[in-house]
């Protein structure tokens, strides 16, 4: 017994927002990497699984017991435009219950043309599935909410792209895949009660606690625009750049979604930006707070109907929640950035100690990453020769030496929201070249096991500090 434990409960909302799709079989699938603890978070046991031959089911040619595969419909503003989408290369097997009780979406990701495929063919290639595996499980490692991955199998067919690449299928994992997409597809029926019912459920599903309130859909709201605030909080506190925040790309759970050109800054500069199609920067690192607000505006937007009959008062709520993702913003954002400066406590100069240190930063072109863990470990940043710096160094100090805390505590603050190592482009690059062109997974592996522990401070993580080469070409990436 393999333990698929599987309660669909997506299939029974109205029909419109599915299409029942089977993954398309495939010639050769063998299997790449295999995800062992999240396997076994998910009450899958790996034995098993492997004797009923783990590559077909995670290519999609068996379907596990109590299946019932489809493609999601939804929505989405894609750099600013609304559009009709769908699962065009993605089909959700069904709803894995764990033991612990807990509901989570299995999804193959390159599984085939569906009918929201549009001219796409439905596939992936082996390199982007291994680097979205790569980092949703850094991102999990980090701490931040994430669908992860459980496996990659290749499928033996070529993709064709600029050139000819090995075809793969990533399965993926998610506590829903419920976005602000999927409720703009939903306001787009024109049908309250159409809309209504997914709303219901996403509370069921993600807020159930809110579900007896006097206003829940104003509470869904409320609850959303908390969670995405302090998601992309952390992502602004480990340099994490997502690339295509549409609002297809954006959860109703808060976990961080579609890893297609999103990438780690190394050199601190607010206006980085590494995906191809990004020319004018609408997903810089440090629009990333601003995008998610106009998203989340976009979202209750959706949602005005159900707020209250009154559009006039449904309006006035939505700006008022509105405002409450301003505050939560700025606090979840301030809030990390003290612990990454081992403060405690508020003090009113805290956030212009933390602007002055990141305007350094940015002068000095300094690492990101490796200035805060220089701090953290009381060793030299690159900017240590600026008197502006002496002065900041000063401050900081002295707003140490004034709170209620042990030097012990301080760097324990420190070290527990300063990662000693992120997954940096070179590396990245470096374990996907060796797995996509040799077939060794050996520096995947490596990598991996690294980014599972990224703020212990030990010597595996102090050899993957080491910032890129300093080069004139950028790095891009592509969706
Ligand atoms: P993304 O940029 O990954 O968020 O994808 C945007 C939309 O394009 C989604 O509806 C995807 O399902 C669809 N899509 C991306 N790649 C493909 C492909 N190779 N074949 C079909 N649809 C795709
Ligand atoms: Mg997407
Ligand atoms: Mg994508």
């Amino acid at each position: 017994m393999n333990k698929w434990n599987f309660d669909n409960s997506y299939v029974r909302l109205s029909e419109e927002f599915f299409t029942k799709v089977e993954p398309t079989k495939v010639m050769d699938p063998e299997l790449v990497i295999f995800n062992k603890d999240l396997a076994e978070t998910l009450g899958l046991d790996e034995e098993s699984l492997q004797k009923e031959s783990a590559a077909e089911v995670f290519a999609g040619n068996e379907l596990p017991d109590g299946s019932e595969p489809l493609a999601q419909a939804y929505a989405g503003h894609q750099f600013g435009n609304l559009t009709m989408l769908g699962d065009g290369r993605a089909v959700l097997l069904g709803e894995q219950m764990t033991p612990d009780g807990e509901r989570f979406d299995i999804q193959l990701k390159g599984s085939g043309r569906t009918p929201y495929s549009r001219g796409g063919d439905g596939r992936a290639s082996l390199g982007p599935m291994l680097r979205e595996y790569i980092i949703s499980e850094a991102m999990h490692g980090l701490g931040i909410p994430t669908t992860r991955s459980l496996a990659v199998v290749t499928t033996g067919e070529p993709v064709i792209r600029e050139t000819e690449l090995e075809g793969a299928i990533l399965t993926r994992v998610a506590s829903s895949h419920l976005r602000v997409g999927t409720f703009q597809f939903a306001r787009g029926l024109d049908d309250v009660e159409k809309l209504r019912s997914l709303a219901n459920y996403a509370i069921e599903r993600h807020y159930p606690d809110v579900a007896g309130d006097e206003n829940k859909y104003l509470s869904l709201l409320e609850r959303v625009i908390d969670r995405q605030a302090a998601l992309i909080a952390k992502w602004q506190h480990v340099g994490f750049i997502h690339g295509v925040m549409n609002t297809d790309n954006m959860t109703i759970s808060g976990e961080t979604i579609d890893y297609g050109p999103c990438a780690f800054m190394d050199t601190y500069d607010p206006k980085t930006v590494f995906s191809s199609i990004d020319t004018d920067g609408r997903y810089a690192y440090g629009n990333q707070p601003g995008i998610g607000g106009w998203n989340l505006a976009r979202f209750a937007e959706t949602l005005l109907p159900l707020l209250d009959e009154d559009q006039e008062k449904a309006l006035a709520m939505a700006q008022e929640a509105m405002e409450g993702y301003l505050e939560l913003s700025k606090k979840y954002w301030l809030d990390g950035m003290r612990k990454k400066l081992g403060l405690f406590g508020e003090a009113e100069e805290d956030e212009a100690l933390v602007q002055e240190l990141l305007k350094l930063m940015k002068k000095h072109e300094a690492d990101f990453t490796n200035t805060f863990r220089a701090l953290t470990l009381g060793e030299e940043v690159e900017m240590v020769e600026d008197q502006v710096f002496e002065v900041w160094y000063k401050k900081w100090q002295k707003r140490l030496a004034e709170q209620d805390a042990s030097e012990e505590e301080m760097r324990e603050r420190m070290k527990a929201n300063n990662p000693a190592v992120i997954p940096r482009n070179h590396r990245v690059e470096e374990a996907l070249k060796a797995a996509v062109e040799q077939d060794d997974l050996r520096p995947m592996r490596n990598l991996l096991d690294v980014l599972a522990d990224p703020y212990a401070y030990g010597a595996e993580q102090e050899a993957y500090t080491t910032p890129p080469a300093p080069t004139t070409i950028p790095y891009r990436t592509y969706c």
